[in-house]
């Protein structure tokens, strides 16, 4: 039996920014409130909390803080929250990754500049919503290659299209030739974030090569889920777990080479146990 490990699994940059802005913090004895889970990860979340950073869910809870320092985010918040932040004078550290702070900035700029802007991605993520808030002009959502073919907008639109930053490169690609045949002013800007892009790459090479596919990482995250879809379109037998023993007790029949990724909110030690527990079972 071989096992498979991508090289590039867990944290990214902007995960291990946040996760080690809290720490130091927490370490220092500062007590804080995340707004939101820092990472989608059950089990990290839960040991901040233990270690005193407490998570807020709704801008109205920014109301009931008391002295803690607020820690925004990778995904960053919307512009109205930021706002509400600011005039209520709470202590804040902004740990918006920069990737999607630059997101913020082309749309903020493409709105300027009369260009209808057109995001990729989930309209429910927090990262897609606070990408919208700072669109100033008309702005639209699509998830996928159908919803571009169904937006209807004028021949002479000028649009600038971009992407959440963890969204499904291919699909990314399928969307810009959609627009490309559709609309004749087209402003693209691939802000697949890199840590995406070279997971993605790497988790669809990998799963094209193994029998098996596990994928460690929240089922919450965004960019776990895409891992598990692009993985599993081309492995059928594609786990997808947060721990070690959600894992099978044996793999089916015939499964010889078994391929193992993770998440950018997957932390290494997750990544170890579930090494380990397959070295066990192989
Ligand atoms: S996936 Fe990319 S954009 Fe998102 S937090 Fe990580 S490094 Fe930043």
């Amino acid at each position: 039996m071989e096992i498979l490990m991508a090289e590039h699994a867990g944290f990214c940059f902007g995960v291990a920014r946040v996760i080690s802005e809290v720490d130091r913090r927490l370490t220092a004895g500062e007590r804080l409130m995340t707004y939101g889970p820092v990472i989608h990860n059950e089990r990290v979340i839960q040991e901040l909390e233990e270690r005193g950073a407490h998570v807020l869910n709704t801008p109205e809870e920014l109301a009931g803080m008391d002295g803690e320092t607020l820690v925004i985010r990778a995904h960053g918040v919307t512009r109205q929250v930021m706002a509400q932040i600011r005039q209520m004078g709470l202590s804040y550290t902004d740990q918006t990754c920069p990737f999607v702070k630059r997101i913020h900035r082309i749309v903020a700029e493409a709105g300027a500049r009369g260009e209808t802007v057109v995001v990729a991605g989930d309209p429910s993520h927090p990262e897609v919503e606070g990408i919208v808030s700072y669109c100033e002009g008309p702005c639209f959502v699509i998830e996928g290659p159908e919803k571009a073919l169904e937006l209807q907008l004028e021949a002479d639109t000028r649009v600038c299209l971009v992407a959440q930053t963890t969204f499904q490169i291919n699909k990314f690609q399928e969307i810009v030739e959609v627009f490309t045949r559709k609309v004749y002013n087209l402003n693209v800007v691939d802000t697949v974030c890199n840590a995406t892009e070279e997971r993605q790459t790497e988790a669809a090479r990998l799963a094209e090569e193994a029998d098996a596919m596990i994928v460690i990482g929240g089922a919450k995250s965004s960019n776990t889920r895409k891992l598990f879809e692009i993985c599993r379109d081309r492995c059928p037998n594609t786990y997808l777990i947060q721990r070690a023993r959600e894992l099978p007790e044996r793999f089916p029949e015939g499964v010889r080479r078994i391929g193992i990724t993770a998440g950018a909110s997957t932390p290494n030690n997750t990544i170890e146990e579930v090494l380990e527990h397959v070295g066990r079972i192989v």
